[in-house]
């Protein structure tokens, strides 16, 4: 059978560090040659696809390692047809690879999410190569800092049901719990004996104890700011919290909702500033709504889950105790970015692409234009909105 090559003309493209204007050329799904002149190479793909950009932006696919759903659908609904529904509406919007994220429930819900996960990888499905790995969002999270997370299911860890559940599902990548739920660091040390992510979130831990969290595996920060103590008041006295922890820890990588409302843009350039762009993932941590019209939404499972409602572009518990997950896809975060802060494009870029493969340790096959890498790209004009999504080197 010939290859099927398509070739991608007159862009600005993203590369690591700077912009060119060239042309990119595709066989099979993956990047195969990225050159500046044609040389009549048009004359030469006739028979293939040539999409010419008109010196338009080609951006590499987004990469979310935090979404809980969107479209009216949660993953933690365990339906394959939900799992499509989300996935179909992110790749429109840019994201190329995702990584479905649970919320705390009873272990046999999380078991049904990780059965429905592997069952749906096997398929031989048009969307499954946009999952990266599960995120195991708890359930041992601080009752205390729970925001959305339904406290009754928030609890110690179980490192048992762990140890089991670890050895079962291979597409877990990552794993959010609260440190000081997690007793001698016993489960955050397996973790990372089997090169899985440990992330601390929903935790009420301060400067010091997260610092022993990070000697102990922990090197991630799931949502900085949201779930956890940034400076507190301790009778009177200021007490440096998590998030400082994780600012002056020049190891420590980060991820931020960066829907202007779960961190004002401020916080947003104050970290960029401290920790750079290589350190940061911007995440949708996108619930149920994003993409609805409804100002009614439940997060998680959609008979078991939460109700919240939607107002100010943003889901909340329905007393307003909490925000409950943002309903801003990725690229309107990008966005969001470009008008409002000083951040460089380039960087933007790369804190919506290459910086969260890093994080999860995909960054050879995908978060770059770069020769071997998957074919995803984004099409965007001048004005930084989606003209067209690239997937595995097809034209979504
Ligand atoms: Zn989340």
């Amino acid at each position: 059978m010939k290859s099927r090559k398509l070739l991608i003309c007159n862009a600005k493209i993203f590369l690591k560090d700077k912009i060119m204007h060239g042309n990119v050329i595709v066989e099979n799904g993956k990047i195969k040659e990225i050159v500046s002149q044609l040389n009549n190479l048009e004359n030469h793909y006739k028979e293939d696809i040539v999409y010419d950009m008109k010196g338009r932006y080609l951006l590499p696919g987004f990469v979310d390692i935090h979404c809980h759903g969107g479209n009216n659908s949660s993953f933690m609904d365990c339906e394959e047809s939900d799992f499509e529904n989300i996935l179909s509406y992110y790749l429109k919007h840019g994201t190329t690879t995702i990584f479905p994220t649970t919320l705390s429930s009873d272990d046999q819900q999380l078991i049904l999410f990780l059965d429905t996960y592997e069952n749906y990888i096997k398929k031989n499905s048009y969307y499954k190569k946009m999952m990266g790995g599960c995120h195991l969002e708890g359930p041992y999270l601080s009752i205390e800092k729970a925001g959305a997370q339904l406290q009754s299911k928030c609890k110690e860890v179980d490192f048992s049901f762990a140890v089991d559940v670890i050895n079962k599902y291979l597409c877990i990548k990552r794993w959010t719990i609260a440190p000081e739920m997690d007793i001698k660091y016993k489960l955050s040390t397996l973790l990372r004996e089997r090169k899985i992510v440990v992330s601390a979130g929903h935790t009420k831990v301060l400067y010091e104890e997260m610092q022993e969290a990070f000697k102990n595996g922990y090197t991630h920060m799931t949502h900085l700011y949201s779930g956890m103590n940034s400076m507190i008041y301790v009778d009177s006295f200021r007490k440096a919290g998590a998030v400082e922890a994780a600012l002056l820890d020049p190891d420590i990588t980060v991820e931020l909702i960066a829907d202007g409302i779960h961190l004002p843009y401020p916080l947003i350039e104050i970290v960029y500033k401290i920790k750079g762009p290589d350190k940061i993932a911007i995440i949708t941590d996108g619930m149920r709504g994003t993409g609805t019209k409804g100002q009614k939404s439940v997060l998680g499972n959609r008979k078991t889950g939460i109700k919240v409602i939607i107002k100010k572009g943003v889901a909340m518990l329905e007393d307003y105790s909490s925000l409950a997950g943002s309903i801003t896809p990725l690229n309107k975060m990008f966005l969001g970015l470009v008008n409002n802060t000083s951040i460089p494009i380039i960087d933007i870029v790369k804190m919506c692409s290459y910086s969260p493969a890093c994080i999860m340790g995909i960054q050879n096959t995908v978060g770059l234009i770069q020769p071997d890498y998957i074919a995803n790209f984004i099409d965007m004009d001048n004005n930084w909105n989606v003209i067209n999504v690239i997937y595995n080197g097809m034209i979504v």
